[in-house]
Formats: C-alpha cells, sequence, structure tokens
C-alpha cells in the first residue's frame, strides 16, 4: 500500500494536539507536501503514535513537542523531537530491547512496559528503514525514522511483474 505519509503525519499530529492540551505541538513542515511512500498506513501510524506517546510522557518539565518530514528521491524521514529527560550514551541502543526501560522504578507510575521502541523498530526494518537517536541528558532526545521510498521506476518494475504474474496465471486453464 501507498500512503501519504503527510496526511498520516498530520492527522497523528493534530490527535496529539487535542489529547495534550497543556502540551505545545510544533509541525516543523509549512506547507502540506504530499510525500508518497511504500507502507501501510496503520503501520506508520503505530510508529508515529508510539514515539509521539514517549516525546510527552518524558518531558514532562518543557512541554514542547515537534514534528518533521522531509524526502528526497530515495528516502523519507519523519523526526519527532522532545526536550525532556534525554537518553544517556550507554541507554541509547538498550531502549530498542523489549522490556528495556530506563528508570524502572519512577517510569512504573508512568504506565507502559517497555514494549513500544522494540515494535517501532520492527516495523520500520521490516520496511527496510532505520530509526535512530539523538540525545543529550536532561536535554532531550531527536527520533529519526527514515524509510525507502519507491521511485517512479521501482514502482512501474513492481506492476509491471504483477501484470506479468497475472497474465501468466490467466493462460492457465483451470484457475
Ligand atoms: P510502552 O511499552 O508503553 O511504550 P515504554 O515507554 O517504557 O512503555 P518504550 O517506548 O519501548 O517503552 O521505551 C523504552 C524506554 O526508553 C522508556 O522506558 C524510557 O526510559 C526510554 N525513552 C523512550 N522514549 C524516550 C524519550 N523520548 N525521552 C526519554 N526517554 C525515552
Amino acid at each position: 500500500e501507498v500512503s501519504d505519509v503527510s496526511e498520516v503525519v498530520e492527522q497523528v499530529f493534530d490527535n496529539f494536539k487535542m489529547i495534550h492540551p497543556d502540551y505545545v505541538f510544533i509541525l516543523d513542515n509549512d506547507v502540506h507536501r504530499p510525500v508518497q511512500a511504500q507502507i501501510y498506513r496503520n503501520h506508520l501510524e503505530q510508529i508515529l503514535i508510539i514515539l509521539m506517546d514517549n516525546a510527552v510522557k518524558y518531558s514532562q518539565k518543557r512541554k514542547e513537542v515537534h514534528m518533521s518530514y522531509e524526502s528526497d528521491t530515495r528516502n523519507l524521514e519523519v523526526a519527532v523531537q522532545d526536550f525532556g529527560e534525554g537518553i544517556s550514551q550507554e541507554n541509547r541502543d538498550r531502549v530498542f530491547n523489549r522490556f528495556y526501560r530506563v528508570d524502572k522504578a519512577r517510569s512504573r507510575t508512568k504506565g507502559g512496559n517497555g514494549l513500544g521502541l522494540a515494535i517501532a523498530k520492527r516495523l520500520i526494518e521490516a520496511y527496510h528503514g532505520k530509526i535512530t537517536i539523538e540525545s543529550a541528558l536532561g536535554q532531550g532526545s531527536v527520533f529519526r525514522v527514515s524509510l525507502p521510498i519507491l521511485s517512479d521506476e521501482d514502482a512501474q518494475i513492481l506492476t509491471d511483474k504483477k501484470e506479468r504474474v497475472q497474465a501468466a496465471n490467466d493462460e492457465i486453464p483451470g484457475i
């Protein structure tokens, strides 16, 4: 399925704005620009919800969250930035492990069980994408998701292939 990424980003953005009126949400793109990527809309939505949910949960003192998306011909990048607790260098890889939580005692009061980022990472990798963290303790974090975009040429190759398979099937009697 080909999704319009800008539409999904903007929808998640609007939902968070509504659910968390005490936070300031800023979409760093000024013009709505359609960006197509080969990903299930629900999957992209789930990835963004996990990142936005964390950005809100772990930034109680400066309640500001930014989202942005950009693309070139090969890749799409969506970023979620908060100005909260941050993640130490040693924890930056671990947070993608299942059930890993940086501050077990304190985090317990915030709910969650350390699965969100593990799920997000699996989904992203299933689409041959990448997720990275830039962070400074006490200052905040940026999570960047990059996903490959199908060029028109690649999309055409896939369509041609599908049609050839279909045609071959049509020629086989009894199917
Ligand atoms: P849930 O399963 O509900 O998502 P969770 O938030 O604990 O619970 P993850 O999303 O996998 O699980 O995050 C793992 C850990 O990484 C968190 O417990 C938290 O310590 C840390 N973390 C995640 N996002 C951020 C963030 N934006 N800022 C600071 N720490 C973060």
